[in-house]
């Protein structure tokens, strides 16, 4: 088995990343368990850009084959705003209802056809060597009219799905990551990493 560093804070992608890599011959290591407590500043202006400054300074760091993610919501009629600041949109301590309505404030007055979004996640996975190869997830919606539903987290509630006409927060985790971008991108790493051996020494 190798070891393969989660390279996240957040329990419940490691929960997710666990569920999808669960049959693959790698040891799923989260920070704690490297005992890495590194702070990485998100200084890209793309999702690509941040999850590869983030798994390459954790995989020079552990020493480690590591994989980072970046995501977040882009608005069309906000020129894809708030994007890789969708953690920060509108000041660190906004709330996220807090935001909700400050995006409502700037769509009010558009045609609801102008509405349109998608949750975006980039997915690299690095080596110490800094060898590296990144994977992408993308789900289409719209903003709904209001927020609905008490799933999921940040920008779920106003992150309308319109072929199933509901919100990513009012429909099972399970059913979430089976169409989100994170779930999408997740599954295309998979099919990196059981490539990776032979992937790795193509790439140096
Ligand atoms: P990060 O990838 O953990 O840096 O996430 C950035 C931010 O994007 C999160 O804090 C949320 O605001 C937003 N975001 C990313 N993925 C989702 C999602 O699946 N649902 C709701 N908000 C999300």
């Amino acid at each position: 088995m190798r070891p393969l560093l989660i390279a996240t804070a957040n329990p419940h992608k490691l929960d997710e990343f666990r569920a999808i890599f669960s049959d693959l011959p790698y040891q799923l290591l989260s920070l704690n368990d490297a005992q890495l407590d590194i702070n990485v500043e998100e200084t890209g202006t793309t999702f690509q850009e941040n999850s590869q400054l983030k798994a390459l300074a954790y995989a020079r760091a552990g020493g480690l084959l590591s994989l980072a993610d970046d995501s977040g919501l882009e608005i069309d009629a906000l020129g894809g705003a708030p994007g890789v600041y969708s953690a920060r949109f509108g000041g660190e301590s906004m709330s996220y209802n807090e935001r909700f309505h400050l995006i409502y404030e700037h769509l009010r007055g558009l045609s609801l056809e102008q509405w349109t979004a998608r949750f975006r996640c980039v997915i690299t996975i690095a080596e110490p060597s800094g060898c590296h190869r990144s994977v992408e997830g993308i789900i289409e919606g719209v903003i709904s009219e209001a927020p609905r539903g008490e799933n999921g987290f940040g920008y779920d509630p106003i992150f309308l799905v319109p072929e199933l006409g509901k919100t990513t927060a009012e429909i099972s985790p399970e059913h979430k990551n089976r169409i989100s971008h994170r779930g999408q991108a997740a599954r295309r790493a998979r099919v990196l990493l059981e490539d990776w051996p032979r992937l790795s020494s193509s790439l140096e």
